[in-house]
């Protein structure tokens, strides 16, 4: 729990790595998360230190601060998860199935994550999207 926390915190983009494992670091999730505790942590900061400090006319300061510390890393994030999770659908059996959830590289049957080495149902529950309505 304490990685994850430092991971989101040094907004670490999602790699290759994650296709091998079956706890990802970033998924569509940890990326909200990620702007929820960032923009909580820029706010309150802002709450104590604007007034003690007299700078209230730099309150455009923080809005870069949440430009730049929270909504563009969090960008650059998801364009990088769902460039991998677009590999992964690639090449495991899971990306072709109706049970797969792409937003967070899970198995919406078995409530796992997957990954290459990593296929719950051992390709037994495999449904393919196409019949899905
Ligand atoms: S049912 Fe099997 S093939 Fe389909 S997503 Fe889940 S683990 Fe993958």
């Amino acid at each position: 729990m304490i990685n994850k926390i430092i991971d989101i915190l040094q907004f670490r983009e999602s790699s290759e790595a994650d296709n091998e494992t079956d706890q990802p670091s970033v998924t569509t999730g940890s990326v909200v998360w990620g702007v929820i505790l960032r923009s909580a942590i820029i706010i309150t900061a802002s709450f104590l230190f604007v007034n003690p400090l007299y700078i209230r006319q730099y309150w455009w300061i923080i809005l870069f601060a949440l430009w730049g510390l929270v909504f563009y890393p969090a960008y650059r994030q998801y364009q990088s998860y769902n460039k991998r999770i677009k590999t992964l659908e690639d090449e495991t059996l899971c990306g072709s199935c109706k049970h797969f959830d792409s937003t967070g590289q899970m198995c919406r049957l078995y409530d796992q994550h997957i990954s290459r080495n990593h296929i719950p149902c051992e390709g037994l529950d495999w449904e393919p999207k196409n019949f899905e309505l």
